[in-house]
């Protein structure tokens, strides 16, 4: 026997399932049987419990396959409920997160419940204001642990009739650094026999590896890409998103036009407003004449309040000037309100803090970094000093 668990039955495909029911000389329907089983209302979590089976083939099912790779799970409600994260604890002990987000009914459209979902445990690219990228890379998901995220919030939502309407993967993780399972994670999401959420209703977020945009805009539209942009300037941009040292704002804008203009979809860019930082009127400017003209639309997001950093949310009248400044322009802006921020459950806080906190010296050490990194880019130097965190090189 060896230590590896046991695959889980939602990465298969229907091709591999009906595979491994042939294999076992049962006959084809049993495939279709287990299906419906992994799939409706977010499914079973043990083999035993798919009923519509001979005893004989659960317990043979079972020693196969896990029904639930995210089985170890604790829920954190927030926003008076509206807000549930949930923390889970994979096989091997890594810890990621996801967050269910409940939005009422509101004039013409419809009440939503939006998953936001981990692709990796923790993440290499390390942005600054991101409490993910203090933790460093820990590991690709597996397309089981990506989907079974999903399964779980669909399961909660289903005892009371309710289903999942959106899906965005901004949680833990750079989804194009683990861009093969997230693929096979989105077909599995999207395909009707499957998890069945339309394609429109999935969104995949990237701190801005091109190769993985490119290769995306070959495969034709999949779902809605959004960019994490959040400074227009080189300067500033490989300070908050170190990835820019390779593939800088220019090269990432190129390739996400591509994109809009190959698949016909929208690209929508995210700005995280951090005060005094990435929300000056010269950003706002330099950001409007980087855009303008383009099929885009902007999200900017209040930054989220992260230990180790010594920034903060901008004030709400400097987001509102510089919305105005990207309307002026012609681009569609939208500023974004954030969710679960009492129990670190806002998208791209997602930190399992059981990880343990940092020391406080190491905390007071890194923020006088940060202020010593941003200061030449506020001038607009760029820096040729390799920095604290990244990607490779
Ligand atoms: N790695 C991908 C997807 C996960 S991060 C990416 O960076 O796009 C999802 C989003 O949360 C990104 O737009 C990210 O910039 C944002 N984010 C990270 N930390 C944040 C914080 N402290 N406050 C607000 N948004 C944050
Ligand atoms: Fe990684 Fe995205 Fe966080 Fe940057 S913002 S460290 S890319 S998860």
């Amino acid at each position: 026997m060896s230590d590896r668990p046991l695959p889980g039955i939602s990465g298969l495909t229907p091709d591999e399932l009906a595979a491994w029911v042939l294999a076992h000389g049962q006959p084809a329907y049993r495939a279709r049987q287990i299906a419906d089983a992994v799939w409706k209302d977010g499914g079973v979590t043990d083999a035993e419990h798919v009923r519509t089976l001979p005893q004989g083939l659960r317990d043979t099912l079972g020693e196969a396959f896990r029904f639930d790779t995210v089985s170890d799970t604790e829920i954190r409600l927030a926003d008076g409920g509206q807000t549930e994260k949930a923390l889970h604890r994979l096989d091997d002990g890594a810890l990621i997160e996801s967050v269910l987000m409940h939005y009422p009914a509101r004039g013409a459209s419809r009440e939503r419940h939006t998953l936001c979902l981990s692709s990796q445990a923790g993440c290499a690219v390390g942005c600054p204001f991101c409490a993910t990228g203090e933790l460093g890379f820990g590991r690709d998901l597996e397309v089981a642990e990506i989907v079974d995220q999903a399964r779980a919030a669909e399961r909660r939502l289903a005892t009371d009739g309710r289903h999942l309407t959106n899906i965005v993967f901004m949680g833990m993780g750079e989804p194009l650094l683990n861009l093969d399972r997230v693929l096979a994670a989105v077909e599995a999401l999207n395909d009707p026999r499957r998890f069945g959420l339309g394609a429109r209703h999935i969104t995949v977020s990237t701190s801005g590896v091109v190769p993985g945009i490119r290769r995306l805009t070959a495969l034709g539209p999949q779902f809605t890409l959004a960019i994490s942009l959040h400074a227009a300037r080189d300067a500033l941009r490989d300070v908050l998103v170190p990835l820019n040292r390779r593939w800088p704002v220019a090269e990432v804008v190129d390739a996400a036009r591509d994109h809009a203009r190959t698949t016909g979809r929208r690209i929508s860019y995210e700005v995280t407003m951090i005060g005094g930082v990435n929300d000056t009127d010269r950003d706002a400017t330099a950001l409007a004449e980087l855009l303008r003209g383009d099929h885009a639309h902007v999200n900017l997001i209040p930054m989220n309040p992260v230990a180790h950093t010594p920034w903060q949310a901008s004030p709400m009248p400097t987001i509102e000037r510089f919305a105005s400044t990207l309307r002026d322009a012609g681009i569609g802006t939208t500023i974004r309100r954030n969710r679960g921020q009492e129990v670190g459950a806002a998208c791209g806080q997602l930190a399992a803090e059981r990880t343990g906190e940092p020391p406080a010296p190491a905390v007071a050490r890194r923020r006088e970094r940060l202020v010593t990194e941003s200061a030449a880019a506020l001038r607009g130097e760029r820096s040729h000093e390799p920095l604290t965190a990244g990607v490779g090189d």
